[in-house]
């Protein structure tokens, strides 16, 4: 199978021919339709993080295919199903957090793509109870961005807990600021959608955003405190300074959602005084559980979201990847396995 794999964290990705992997007990094997590519694999293949993936290793964490074989004692999938394997790629199933419908948070997950090999190729593995089940309605390009950007974004409005009526900033219209900006109006708040590319904030308007900030052009604080302020500010840039901004734009009772993952630990200053004072929540998110996909599934499904893609062919991998740090990318590049011929 052609797959790409990453050996090293200072080299592009390499490629190549690799065996089909077997599925042991509990896992599937599963077909590749296509696979969206997060910029958590681009941190993931630049060993960017304080936590590194073993080398090597093959990225992917968008990944939408057919099970065409199922491992030792798997029981309630069946061959021919069409799943996603999302960033969670597996949960031990019984700590305090895996139990009370936090299984993101569980310390023995394994994360696609990371931990274990990912969709960036034909075949990949997976956990038969954590690859979630793809409704009819959906196309498989469309169903890959959700997997991640879609589920990461959705969890983070609903953490936030976003009410109508609630203005929500969204910091980073990318391949999840695309999702976040419909979420939050799902959820009835007027969005501000802040980024410093002016292609990302004409679609953010035409996903329904209200107000658009261009921080290449204005100092966002204030155009948003001109604004009234955010009750909700969601942040999806990978840069401490966005993080920042994002704080010093909420308004009083204000919660700040952080989402994007700067390089190292991606430290930043919060005033506690003025935290205090103005009774802020700071929240981390982190993906979405496998209920929260089905949720934005089964969204998608009814016509409530609109997923903006390009597609790529995997051998293209390191030209996808320079692409999206360009910035010129309309949201989501996804890798099509099946229309796009994988020639060399
Ligand atoms: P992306 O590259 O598609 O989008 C990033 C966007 O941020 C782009 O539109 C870019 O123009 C914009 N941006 C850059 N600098 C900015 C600035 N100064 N102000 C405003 N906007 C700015 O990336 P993505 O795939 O959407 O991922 C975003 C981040 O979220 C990454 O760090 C990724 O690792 C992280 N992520 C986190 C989770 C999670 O569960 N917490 C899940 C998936 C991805
Ligand atoms: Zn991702
Ligand atoms: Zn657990």
């Amino acid at each position: 199978m052609k797959a790409a794999v990453v050996t090293s964290f200072s080299e592009v990705l390499e490629v190549g021919e690799r065996d089909i992997p077997e599925p042991g007990p509990g896992q599937i094997l599963v077909r590749l339709e296509a696979c969206g590519l997060c910029h958590t694999d681009i941190h993931a293949a630049r060993g960017e993080w304080p936590v590194k993936p073993s080398l090597p290793f093959v990225p992917g964490h968008e990944g939408i295919g057919i099970i065409e074989k199922l491992g030792a004692g798997v029981t309630g999938r069946t061959v021919g199903e069409r799943v996603s394997i999302a960033w969670l790629g597996s949960a031990c199933g019984a700590c305090r957090y895996c139990v009370d419908g936090r299984e993101t948070l569980c310390e023995m997950q394994q994360n696609s793509g990371y931990s274990i090999d990912g969709a960036f190729a034909e075949y990949a593995v997976a956990s038969a109870a954590y690859a979630v089940p793809v409704p009819d309605g959906i196309t498989s390009i469309d169903a890959a961005p959700l997997s991640c950007a879609g589920v990461t974004t959705y969890k983070a409005c609903k953490v936030a807990q976003v009410k109508p009526t609630e203005q929500v900033g969204i910091f980073g219209i990318g391949g999840l600021g695309h999702l976040a900006v419909q979420y939050a109006r799902i959820m009835g708040g007027t969005v501000v959608a802040v980024d410093i590319e002016r292609a990302k904030l004409d679609l953010a308007a035409d996903l329904g955003a209200e107000h658009l900030v261009d921080s290449a052009v204005v100092d966002p604080v204030a155009a948003i405190q001109a604004l009234g302020g955010l009750d909700v500010a969601v942040v999806l840039a990978a840069s401490p300074r966005v993080f920042e901004q994002a704080f010093a734009s909420l308004r009083r009772g204000g919660r700040l959602v952080c989402v994007g993952l700067p390089a190292d630990d991606g430290a930043m200053v919060i005033p506690i005084f003025e935290t205090v004072l103005k009774g802020i929540t700071i929240i981390g998110s982190i993906v979405g559980t496998r209920q929260d996909l089905a949720e934005v599934f089964a969204l998608h499904a009814t016509g409530r979201t609109r997923v903006v893609t390009e597609t790529r062919n995997i051998y293209d991998v390191n030209d996808a990847i320079a692409e999206v740090l360009s910035g010129k990318v309309p949201a989501r590049l996804v890798f099509d396995y099946v229309t796009v011929p994988a020639t060399v």
